[in-house]
């Protein structure tokens, strides 16, 4: 079990400017090559990580010593980016000859028509037949009926990448386990994203974390949502996207001591989940998919988060002064909405962000 935690590199510590601290990614890789792990996962529309990927682990470490899965943006091709200068760009980007692992990118009926546009899926088989992807999959954001098309039109992908989590588990705007259904009738291994749902199922709120702890003191809440998505059969690799030297230790130890879910872990879990149902917050994974084409330059994501603080904790002053901060930073209100939708369309858990930001302006922008 130890070999199926996956660095996540879309969530990296940053320096004082605001870049990537090669210097931390550098240790943090380092712990995990050194305890055994080998598999990091980046994406070309991961601002910076690709070249982060390279300077920390490949400029660093023996190219046998780890394994790296990225992925294409179909939606970024155009007539001069095109998937063989795109493919290309990675594969200098990252410092690499080949990918162990690369992906057609987040996979919903939004995007399917740009992937087939640019025959990108024969693109991929060349590239394999070349020798400069070893296995070739794609994550994805779809329904069950979605995946269910994609595996039999496209039998030739060796694994897929699905939004696992418990919390999502029978989520019908994920589908979690449904979607996990049809790749296990398929065949086709799993690799597991957000198994901690951007963070959500890390920072529980006192009372559901006191619910883990009764079955099982002393340990995360990551540590049981991590177990979760680990525990299934079929799932190669979990995915976490890690961002300091603690989370990077909790989730080390979890693996090396990988112990399966008991009964009262399972129960305690459900109760948790029934209460982050019935929580009134935003399902948001801080993917950031939909920040760069906001003409109002609203920090959505962060906007969110405060507002999940407050229906978490109770707590005003820090959510509204984190607000505040965003706000001095340029940022727009969350008011500042004009409903355009150009983030609904790239948001991958499908939020109704127009009328989220709504509800949120009535707590926030007071
Ligand atoms: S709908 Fe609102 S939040 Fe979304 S991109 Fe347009 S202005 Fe920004
Ligand atoms: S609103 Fe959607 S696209 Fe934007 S950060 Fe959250 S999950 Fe990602």
């Amino acid at each position: 079990m130890e070999n199926k935690l996956g660095f996540g590199l879309m969530r990296l510590p940053k320096n004082e400017a605001g870049e990537i601290d090669i210097p931390r990614v550098s240790e943090m890789a380092d712990a995990f090559l050194a305890r055994g792990f080998t598999y990091f996962d980046t994406a070309y529309v991961y601002a910076s990580s690709e070249v982060a990927f390279r300077e920390a682990v490949v400029r660093r470490h023996p190219r046998e010593s780890f394994t790296v899965a990225s992925k294409m943006a179909g939606w970024q091709l155009n007539d001069t980016r095109t998937p063989e200068v795109m493919f290309n760009e990675q594969l200098e980007r990252c410092g690499v000859t080949y990918f162990d692992y690369y992906l057609l990118h987040s996979l919903q009926p939004s995007r399917i028509a740009g992937y087939e546009k640019n025959d990108c899926w024969n693109f991929c088989l060349q590239k394999k037949k070349e020798g400069k992807i070893r296995n070739f999959g794609f994550s994805f954001h779809g329904d069950p009926v979605l995946l269910e098309q994609l595996l039999n039109d496209h039998p030739e992908v060796d694994f897929v990448q699905l939004q696992i989590n418990y919390a999502d588990w029978e989520n019908n705007a994920i589908w979690s386990g449904e979607n996990y259904r049809v790749c296990r009738r398929h065949n086709k291994p799993i690799v597991v994203m957000e198994p901690v749902k951007g963070g959500l199922l890390a920072n529980l709120a006192p009372e559901l974390q006191q619910k883990l702890d009764a079955v099982r003191p002393g340990k995360s809440a990551a540590s049981f949502a991590l177990r979760y998505a680990a525990s299934l059969e079929g799932v190669m690799m979990v995915l976490s996207g890690m961002s300091d030297a603690a989370q990077m230790e909790d989730n080390l130890r979890t693996f090396e001591q990988f112990e399966p879910l008991t009964d009262d872990e399972r129960r305690a879990i459900d109760e948790v989940t029934k209460a982050l149902l019935a929580a009134d917050t935003i399902p948001c994974t801080s993917c950031r998919y939909c920040v760069a084409g906001c003409p109002k330059h609203i920090a959505i994501p962060d906007v969110f988060k405060s507002y999940n603080m407050i229906q978490t904790y109770g707590d005003h002053s820090r959510p509204h002064l984190y607000y505040g901060e965003l706000l001095a930073q340029g940022n727009g209100r969350a008011g500042d909405c004009i409903g355009c939708r150009r983030c609904e369309a790239a948001c991958p858990q499908h939020l109704e962000i127009v009328s989220l930001l709504k509800k949120v302006s009535a707590v926030l922008d007071r």
